[in-house]
């Protein structure tokens, strides 16, 4: 579940997906607990974290399906740090079910799509087991390339969907969706046809397919993906993994779900920089970069490159940055001990430089700065903006021009 569908490598989107907008990723509980809301057949599930609970004392299956909580896909076939096996786990045993809640909680689970290192389990989701009788799969997403929604089905889901995308695309059903038409009752029709359902099922699976749409629409998502949508052997249609993505645009009409924004699994830099409406990304460099506007964010980040230094960050305050904002910028790029150095470089155009200036210098009087920064400011207000720095008596290195201030900041270290 990291963020991008396994099979929109199949597709133009994920480029888009990847290099536009900032995302916001659910855990799985909390996206069956949207999913609950629209009446969407689920599981019966109650939630672990390190601080236990109640709830599991209540709560009683005939088998249970034990599952890390983290932000990406292939969990049933990862292992944690400690060796110990799936990030999905079936019991009938209630014994059993504390013992794998504790080889999970505060362990790394490592599946294919988290980083090596993998990702700490923080929450574990105890549901109710259904016995499968087949595993389909059903996605609904945005697509650039289409201008607008597309469902993308097969009759054979589960784990193993990417390789079922990879050898037998026919498998593989892409369906695009009028926005304002919605999925159609022909469309659900063909849908549950194509992922197998048949007779009463199929009847189920149609209610099903029209759910998920509705709540695709209604919560702005980006993406819902349901890996497996399941066939029991008693006959229900069920969504047993779930996957739901948005992006900012939603934010503003979606504010309760951005609320549940699980920041845990983010880095701390970047949250507090979001916080100050900053565009912090953090990098491996050792040179701190305060830049306005993103285009001069990068010349930034290549001229020092070419200086043969190395970046730690790419940090742009934006065209109406205000003093609060500077000196969090500032304050966070410090906080990153591998930073040897920051290289201020901001062209004044809508930005009055003399505001930079300003942030600087009372970010500065708060902190003792054991590292040279180097400083140039251009354009809008530059020398009532210098003079605020030479009067401020802190030790400033001042720089002519990019090219300049990119060696200085190089050579001070
Ligand atoms: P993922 O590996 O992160 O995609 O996690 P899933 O929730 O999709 O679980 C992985 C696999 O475990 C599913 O494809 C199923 O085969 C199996 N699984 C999950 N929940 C259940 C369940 O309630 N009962 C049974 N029998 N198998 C399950
Ligand atoms: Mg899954």
């Amino acid at each position: 579940m990291l963020g991008v569908c396994p099979l929109l490598k199949f597709s133009n989107v994920n480029i888009f997906l990847k290099n536009s907008c900032r995302y916001l990723n659910l855990l799985e509980y909390q996206s069956k607990n949207l999913l609950r809301r629209s009446n969407v057949a689920i599981q019966e599930f109650c939630m672990v974290d390190k601080n236990g609970s109640q709830a599991l004392d209540k709560f009683y299956a005939g088998e249970y399906v034990i599952k890390a909580q983290i932000l990406a896909g292939g969990r049933g076939k990862g292992y944690f740090d400690s060796g110990f096996k799936g990030g999905v786990h079936i019991t009938q045993k209630r014994e059993e079910v504390p013992k794998i809640i504790k080889e999970m909680l505060g362990h790394r689970l490592i599946t294919q799509q988290t980083p090596k290192e993998g990702i700490e389990v923080n929450k574990v989701m105890i549901a109710e087991s259904v016995n499968i009788k087949r595993e389909t799969y059903i996605c609904i997403l945005m697509d650039r390339h289409r201008n607008g929604p597309v469902i993308i089905a097969s009759p054979a889901g589960g784990v193993d969907i990417e390789a079922v995308a990879e050898n037998t695309p026919h498998l593989i059903k892409n369906l695009p969706i009028d926005i304002f038409e919605g999925v159609t009752d022909e469309m659900a029709d063909e849908l549950a046809d194509f992922l197998e359902f048949k007779g009463q099922l199929k009847t189920k699976a149609i209610h099903e397919i029209k759910k998920l749409w509705k709540l695709f629409v209604t919560i702005d998502a980006t993406q819902l993906e349901i890996n497996p949508l399941v066939e029991t052997d008693d006959g229900k249609v069920i969504s047993v993994d779930a996957k739901l993505n948005f992006d900012d645009n939603a934010n503003f009409r979606q504010k309760e779900i951005f609320a549940m924004d699980d920041l845990s699994e983010s880095d701390p830099r970047e949250v507090e920089a979001a916080k100050y409406n900053l565009n912090y990304i953090g990098m491996a460099g050792n040179i701190g970069c305060l830049v306005n506007g993103a285009g001069l964010a990068m010349a930034t980040m290549d001229i020092i490159k070419l200086n043969g230094g190395d970046p730690a960050n790419f940090l742009d305050v934006g065209g109406g940055v205000k003093e609060d904002q500077v000196r969090a910028a500032f304050n966070i790029i410090t906080s990153d001990t591998n930073v040897k150095a920051v290289l201020v470089n901001v062209f004044g155009g809508i930005v009055n430089c003399a505001t930079i200036a300003n942030g600087i210098v009372g970010a500065l009087k708060n902190m003792t700065l054991k590292i040279p920064l180097i400083v140039r400011l251009e354009g809008t207000n530059a020398v009532e903006a210098r003079k605020i720095i030479s009067n401020s008596g802190l030790d400033i290195i001042t720089a002519e021009d990019l090219d300049d201030a990119a060696k200085k900041a190089v050579h001070s270290i």
